[in-house]
């Protein structure tokens, strides 16, 4: 059996050298080292940053998405979207497991597993798509991709929906660097607060701020309601996050001149940067897990205006980001209920 190495560097193809989710291309051949997990896809979720710009690109047409998904994973042998660099994650059924990973001794071929690293480091091969939900891109296909020995997953949860499951991993560190962040008393201003992960956030938000004062933003009436009803927000602005001017105006009106102790950034469209830059005090931080963040913006930009705050780049993973991100969605019904409706399943 062929020997794999524990980050997948045997995978790389082009440049050689570069680790695999640097890597221009990734060899996807659908075969099994001895450290590697083989999986039967089933659907992958597609990061909303990355789908957001396939659709616009595709003029929201799911037979011309469908072109540019096949297109992406042909050239690069994974679903690593060249504008944004972003990619997603998958849920599907565990077809072999390398010798290596079966020591662990904790999964079986058969298993329903979600990976929890993303798609733009996993070698992918699509053979067909079955279905795409356009609204929230989730997409149904039948394809083989390959975990590497370091790739962690989570066995998909018996108690959750699956498309709702697989929606909470993919956003799973928010909730969870969103505990690490915010303090009792603090006020935090969350941006896109209606979307799947700022709406963990907005809960984590509030449990672990206590009597602070929250601000959600989002963009849309119809989205602020639906954040409204939730009352776990202090204030619901209907502002568009890339006019940095308006959301500080309106953050300032409520917030007052010392603005929020965080910020969080859970938009899927770029030029966010500056209102959420603007929106936090000095020596407050602030927590760009959007993807579509420029860290030449946020970077240039703040230095732009003298402001000193603590960025944070939102890595996907912390400790126990899977669990903890199930558990407050488990623990909240009225969030599961969200997500099943976001999902069509009520
Ligand atoms: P989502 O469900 O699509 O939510 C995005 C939210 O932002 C939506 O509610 C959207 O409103 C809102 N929004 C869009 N444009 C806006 C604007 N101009 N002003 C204010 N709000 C706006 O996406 P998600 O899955 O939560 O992902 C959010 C971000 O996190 C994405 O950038 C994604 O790439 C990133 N992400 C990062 C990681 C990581 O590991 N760091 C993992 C997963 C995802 P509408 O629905 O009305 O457009």
């Amino acid at each position: 059996m062929l020997k794999g190495h524990p980050y997948g560097l045997h995978r790389v193809l082009d440049p050689v050298g570069a680790m695999p989710q640097a890597a221009w291309k990734l060899d996807n051949q659908p075969v099994c080292y001895d450290n590697e997990i083989l999986i039967d896809v089933e659907v992958l979720n597609i990061d909303s940053a990355s789908f957001a710009q396939i659709r616009e690109e595709a003029g929201n047409h799911p037979q011309q998405v469908a072109a540019i998904m096949h297109r992406i994973v042909r050239d690069r042998g994974k679903h690593h979207n060249p504008v944004t660099g972003s990619g997603g994650m998958l849920v599907g059924r565990v077809a072999e497991v390398g010798p290596v990973i079966r020591r662990r001794g904790d999964l079986e071929v058969g298993d329903k597993i979600a990976t929890l690293v993303s798609l733009s480091l996993t070698p992918l091969v699509m053979e067909e798509i079955k279905h795409i939900d356009m609204k929230n891109g989730q997409v149904e296909i039948t394809g083989k991709a390959i975990l590497f020995e370091s790739g962690i997953y989570a066995k998909m949860p018996d108690d959750v929906p699956d498309r709702v499951a697989l929606a909470v991993f993919d956003v799973c560190g928010a909730p969870a660097q969103t505990a690490r962040l915010v303090k009792p008393g603090n006020s935090v201003v969350i941006f896109g607060a209606g979307g799947k992960s700022g709406l963990t956030v907005l809960r984590q938000a509030r449990l672990s701020s206590g009597s602070g004062n929250i601000v959600a933003v989002e963009y849309g009436e119809a989205a602020c309601e639906r954040v409204r009803k939730l009352g776990w927000a202090d204030a619901v602005l209907n502002l568009d996050a890339t006019k940095p001017a308006e959301v500080y105006a309106a953050v300032h009106d409520v917030l007052g001149p010392d603005m929020a102790d965080v910020v969080i950034n859970c938009v899927n469209v770029s030029n966010t940067e500056m209102s959420s830059i603007l929106c936090a005090r000095e020596l407050g931080s602030v927590y760009f897990f959007s993807m579509a963040t420029s860290f030449t913006a946020a970077a240039l930009g703040a230095e732009g205006i003298g402001k000193d705050v603590n960025m944070v780049i939102g890595n996907g993973y912390c400790k126990g980001h899977a669990e903890f991100a199930m558990n407050l969605v488990r623990n909240t019904p009225e969030l599961l209920r969200v997500f099943e409706e976001k999902f069509a399943i009520v």
